[in-house]
């Protein structure tokens, strides 16, 4: 989707930030509390503004509004699912007016290049929204020949109150993830967004009321996740709870569903992915593709090719050009159109990564290039690759979420689908070949929610997207991704007499 457009408009350097506050029944309202939390832009270290906190308390008033839209016999209830689907294209037809703005707000607070946001978090969000648009009114039913004098038939209801939380590596994308099926579906929302990244879901929330969604349909409440996202997820008044982000937070979502009510739960988790490269494979291609599948967003991808796997008999080519690629790669402004590389999310996740740097020079892993942080300003990391690394490293198998790449050799294809499996995570994975039937064979050899073959990173709306293993459950996209936001109801009527 990145190559082809028409040319990029300029970007506005310094959006202003128009909205700071919670988002609750379609009103900008103060935390109860009174407090505020600063978001930073990433490439300076610099506070952009301060936004308001959100706590319990504004999660209960949320929670409140967002059931009070979906009584029974609201407007929103009462709405054609049709007219639902006009208010998301709506929503689509006002991003696309101030797509620049929007690009450009979510490059200032995610640090992510301008290019990007412009052509794909943009872009691929206003499609969501769109492809969803088209679902309101076609996730029917069906009549069921049942034995006795009965009709049946199913209905396929909003599930009612959906609590969503989402991370900061595609704030907008994520949102509309996650709106797309939920407000398509018919439920109400309250989200919260990334404590690191707030602004361009707020700015969201705004274009919705402006589309003419009721009030309360939709509630934004930034704030950090174990006061707002805890409470959010341990609500009783809450049906629903989707949760994108790290492993770690992922196994407590369930828990506090069983705390409380018993909501149902979504997750969509870590990974660290497989990308095999063949022999046969074009290698320049395979190089350029495997370059992006690690690099791209700074590496912060839940599904980035985290652990490359290339055939012995071109490893050591594969690597040198592979770290040719990486030494050319542009890191720097953001703003800047030809930058490849921004900075990452903050300090905290700079620090990992190059905690992971250290273990795997230390756990003897070849470090061919990178390593460091780059320049002193701002959290950008230099593009990294490791070569010789064993499937034991810590760099094998923990999620880095950084610019630093895992070269590993491979034999024979048997070896290669039982490494590839060895981990405890299974959201996606790469194949190059130019041989189907081999393609085919380790494809359906790894356990993973997404296989791109000759391919990577390739999204759309229509495709179905999550994890096997610890990358979570429920799939997200595509039609697979309304049953997360529908509730089955069978009703059975009794007849005087069945005909058939
Ligand atoms: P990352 O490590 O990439 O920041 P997290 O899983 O910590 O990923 O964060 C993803 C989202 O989950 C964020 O919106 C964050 O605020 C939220 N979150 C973090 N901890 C909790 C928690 N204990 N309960 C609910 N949400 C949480």
């Amino acid at each position: 989707p990145l190559s082809g457009g028409p040319a990029i408009p300029e970007p506005i350097r310094q959006p202003e930030v128009k909205f700071n506050k919670l988002f609750i029944n379609n009103e900008w309202v103060d935390s109860v509390s009174g407090k505020t939390f600063p978001t930073i832009n990433p490439a300076t270290g610099e506070v952009i503004t301060q936004v308001a906190e959100g706590d319990k308390a504004d999660i209960d008033k949320a929670v409140d509004a967002a059931n009070q839209a979906f009584r029974y016999g609201s407007e929103w209830r009462r709405m054609d699912a049709s007219q639902r689907g006009n208010l998301m294209n709506k929503l689509a037809d006002l991003m696309e007016r101030d797509k620049v703005y929007l690009a450009s707000l979510e490059s200032l607070d995610n640090g992510k290049p301008y290019l990007f946001s412009y052509l794909a978090d943009v872009e691929l969000s206003i499609r969501c929204y769109r492809y969803y648009a088209g679902w309101a009114n076609k996730n029917h039913g069906k009549t069921i020949p049942v034995d006795g004098n009965a009709f049946c038939f199913t209905r396929h209801e909003p599930v009612g109150v959906c609590g969503q939380i989402i991370p900061w590596n595609f704030p907008l994308l994520m949102q509309a993830w996650k709106l797309g099926p939920a407000l398509s579906m018919g439920n109400t929302v309250v989200m919260k967004t990334a404590e690191q990244t707030p602004l361009t879901g707020n700015y969201l929330a705004q274009l919705a009321k402006e589309a003419g969604f009721p009030p309360g349909v939709l509630n934004i409440v930034p704030g950090y996740g174990p006061t707002a996202g805890a409470a959010l997820a341990l609500h009783n008044k809450v049906d629903k709870l989707a949760f994108t982000g790290s492993t770690e937070v992922g196994r407590l979502i369930p828990q506090y569903a069983g705390q409380s009510n018993l909501k149902r739960v979504s997750l969509e988790l870590g990974g660290k992915s497989p990308n095999v490269i063949f022999s046969d494979a074009d290698l320049e291609y395979a190089v350029e593709k495997s370059h992006f599948a690690l690099f791209f967003n700074q590496g912060q991808c839940c599904c980035a090719g985290s652990r490359t796997f290339v055939e012995e008999s071109i490893y050591d080519k594969f690597v040198e050009m592979s770290v040719e690629r990486a030494k050319k790669r542009l890191v720097g402004d953001p703003f800047n159109l030809n930058t490849e590389q921004g900075p990452q999310i903050d300090q905290e996740q700079m620090g990992k990564i190059l905690e992971l740097i250290k273990s795997g020079k230390s756990q003897g892993a070849k470090l061919l290039t990178g390593g460091a942080q780059h320049g002193d300003k701002g959290y950008f990391v230099q593009p990294t690759i490791f070569s010789d690394v064993q499937d034991e490293m810590r760099i094998a198998q923990e999620e880095i979420f950084g610019p630093v790449m895992q070269i590993m050799k491979f034999k024979s294809v048997d070896e290669l689908i039982e490494r590839g499996n060895k981990t405890i995570y299974g959201l996606a994975a790469g194949i190059f070949t130019k041989d189907l039937d081999k393609a085919m064979h380790v494809s359906q050899g790894l356990r993973a929610g997404t296989i791109w073959i000759n391919e990577f990173d390739h999204f759309d709306a229509a495709a179905p997207f999550g994890g096997f293993k610890m990358s979570g459950n429920g799939r997200e996209l595509g039609e697979y991704g309304l049953e997360a936001y529908t509730e089955i109801k069978c009703v059975m009527i009794r007849l005087a007499e069945k005909n058939s």
